[in-house]
């Protein structure tokens, strides 16, 4: 058709305020929205879930369902851009903190706001623990047919005891985050965005 695809950049209202919650460059807002608007089928500057399904990466992921609910998270039926774009700014990477100003509030993209992304797709009840229960639904989904449920059992009954340090049979936020102490969270957890 020989449409050039030109950003929309001029559309997105509050454009500064996204850049300064978010830490994304405009360049990064204005592919965010090409994509958000490619996502919006009915061109009504919302997503609804079943235009998350469309996303080919979260349709194959076993906890893909987890992941777009996380997108909403008061209930709601349908994400404005602005909303689209302070999750997925969780997940960009975290830049050198050396010369940050430490009386500076904490970023989008903290390590800690990395961690209480994936600690909610477990907590599923939202009531700050994870549960025995909670944590074998969400292994049960990431395994395959080739783990029985006595095995998995046993895992999830390992994982709680290494990182249950209080002793209530449940992993709290606290917990989780010092049983991943070690992990490079801030790695895993990021995503290079276009420029
Ligand atoms: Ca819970
Ligand atoms: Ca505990």
């Amino acid at each position: 058709m020989g449409t050039v695809c030109s950003s929309q950049i001029s559309k997105i209202t509050n454009l500064d305020e996204i850049i300064a919650e978010t830490g994304f460059s405009k360049g990064h807002v204005s592919r965010l929205y090409d994509r958000f608007a490619s996502l919006d089928k009915d061109e009504k500057g919302f997503l609804s879930k079943s235009d998350f399904q469309n996303i080919g990466g979260l349709a194959v992921n076993p906890l893909g369902e987890r992941i777009i609910n996380a997108f909403f998270p008061d209930g709601n039926e349908a994400v404005d851009f602005r909303t689209f774009v302070r999750i997925l700014a969780i997940f960009r990477p975290i830049e050198n903190e050396k010369n940050k100003d430490p009386s500076a509030p904490e970023s989008v993209n903290s390590r800690s706001n990395k961690l209480k992304f994936a600690f909610q797709l477990y907590d599923q009840d939202n009531d700050g623990k994870i549960t025995k229960k909670e944590l074998l639904q969400v292994l049960r989904m990431m395994v395959g047919v080739q783990v029985t449920e006595e095995q998995l059992e046993n895992i999830t009954e390992r994982t709680i005891q290494e990182a249950d340090l209080d002793g209530d049979n449940a992993i709290s936020f606290k917990e989780y985050a010092m049983s991943l102490e070690k992990v490079n969270i801030e790695h895993k957890m990021s995503i290079r965005f276009l420029k």
